[in-house]
């Protein structure tokens, strides 16, 4: 299996070719971004690699104790956390329960302070506009942070295989 250094010079190597070949396909700069920043992301800190203590994990900084529980709850290499759109769904999932925790407890102290807080009702509208005004960059983000995984289990595959195949060849030397 790859280290973290050669998984992040991966992503960085396929960085410039995944803008290129989004860009061509979709002449637009914001879907582009969109794809390359979510790749860029998945890659460094959204990886499957987040269920061992590895690289990934330690750049959440301060907030790395969230992928605590998710460590504990998954086997290194398992399926739904290197297994292809599972992982990411899983990954997407999991943090939107950390955020939703975070907006509760948000709301919390702004009752606490001012007597107001955020509601889904009020800000509906809002929302729904936005989600349809940036729908393509949406699928755009949802495409880099998978495209960000597959590098990541597809080397991992590839990394296995080569040192599997290389063993019985160094055991033959004399
Ligand atoms: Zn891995």
């Amino acid at each position: 299996m790859p280290s973290g250094a050669t998984h992040d010079r991966i992503t960085l190597i396929s960085l410039p070719i995944v803008t290129g070949l989004t860009l061509l396909a979709s002449r637009s700069a914001s879907i582009t971004l969109s794809l390359a920043g979510s790749f860029l992301f998945s890659g460094l800190m959204f990886g499957p690699d987040l269920d061992i203590y590895s690289v990934q994990f330690k750049r959440w900084g301060i907030l790395r104790w969230i992928w605590r529980p998710y460590q504990k709850s998954m086997r290194h290499r398992s399926w739904l956390s290197h297994g292809p759109v599972i992982g990411t769904l899983i990954r997407l999932a999991y943090l939107g329960c950390w955020v939703a925790i975070g907006i509760a407890l948000w709301n919390g102290v702004a009752m606490l302070n001012h007597g107001a807080f955020w509601s889904w009702h009020s800000t509906q509208p809002q929302i729904q506009s936005f989600a349809l005004q940036y729908f393509w960059q949406g699928i755009a983000i949802l495409a880099g942070l998978e495209l960000g995984a597959l590098s990541h289990s597809w080397s991992d595959v590839i990394g296995s295989t080569w040192k599997k195949w290389r063993k019985p060849r160094r055991k033959g030397r004399p």
